[in-house]
């Protein structure tokens, strides 16, 4: 009988939480084995428009060789921990990191076909060197494709800068402009979302500072907590 109360206890817990009836969709970007199937990756699809783009890319990695596509599994496995405690309903676009793609649209159709609330493709740049820091990318407002998702998806990326912010304590990205967020309109993710849906750019992990702290685990932890913390936020505030 232990199991059942301790199922039981799992439910309350989860029921009453302040994310209860919410679906948030998690997507690490890339994945472990796409570096070894460029043939599947580099196959070109519609990300609407008229625009094609690679099916997935690689991914950046550290000077010593830690792959973001781990990095951001193990970010979105954390964070997918934390807002599940809270209540939400939590969707994963891919749970290994030896898999290759999915395509940048099944990613998409996965958050549009949930219903999302929320939409966050986590990665890890691979900025200049000589750059630190994070970033949120936001859809521009393009006519046709994210006129529905753009206003709630500027919201969900202000929230997201000052969660993260605090919680991490990371400097705003000094090399890419728009002060921590951007907005962009070839990112195949945001174009193809019917959903709120943004891109955190975590760290980059080209550069030496920012790199030691993608490899510690306790930081990663850190990161993820800033990730769920900006999506309670919108849903909540
Ligand atoms: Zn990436």
């Amino acid at each position: 009988m232990a199991w059942l109360v301790a199922a039981a206890a799992v439910a309350a817990a989860a029921a009453g939480g302040p994310l209860e009836g919410r679906t948030v969709v998690l997507d690490p970007g890339h994945n472990g084995a796409n570096g070894a199937h460029p043939d599947r990756i580099n196959r070109q699809v519609h990300v609407g428009g008229g625009m094609y783009k690679a099916c997935n890319t690689t991914g950046a990695a550290t000077a010593s060789g830690y792959a973001e596509s781990r990095f951001n599994l193990f970010v979105a496995r954390e964070a997918a921990r934390i807002l599940r405690r809270d209540g939400a309903r939590v969707v994963l676009t891919r749970r290994t990191d030896h898999g290759v793609g999915p395509c940048i649209t099944r990613r998409a159709r996965i958050a549009n076909r949930a219903e999302a609330d929320a939409a966050v493709s986590i990665h890890a740049d691979g900025g200049p060197p000589g750059g630190r820091g994070f970033h949120v990318i936001r859809p521009t407002r393009i006519e046709g494709l994210t006129d529905d998702i753009h206003a709630p998806s500027r919201r969900l990326g202000r929230l997201m800068r000052g969660a993260y912010e605090e919680r991490t304590r990371l400097p705003r990205a000094s090399y890419v402009g728009g002060d921590g967020l951007v907005a962009r309109a070839d990112l195949g993710g945001l174009r193809l979302a019917d959903v709120p849906a943004i891109f955190v750019e975590a760290l980059n992990l080209r550069n030496a500072v920012d790199a030691r702290r993608a490899e510690s685990p306790r930081f990663r932890r850190r990161i993820a907590r800033g990730i769920a913390a900006g999506v309670r936020d919108f849903l909540t505030r």
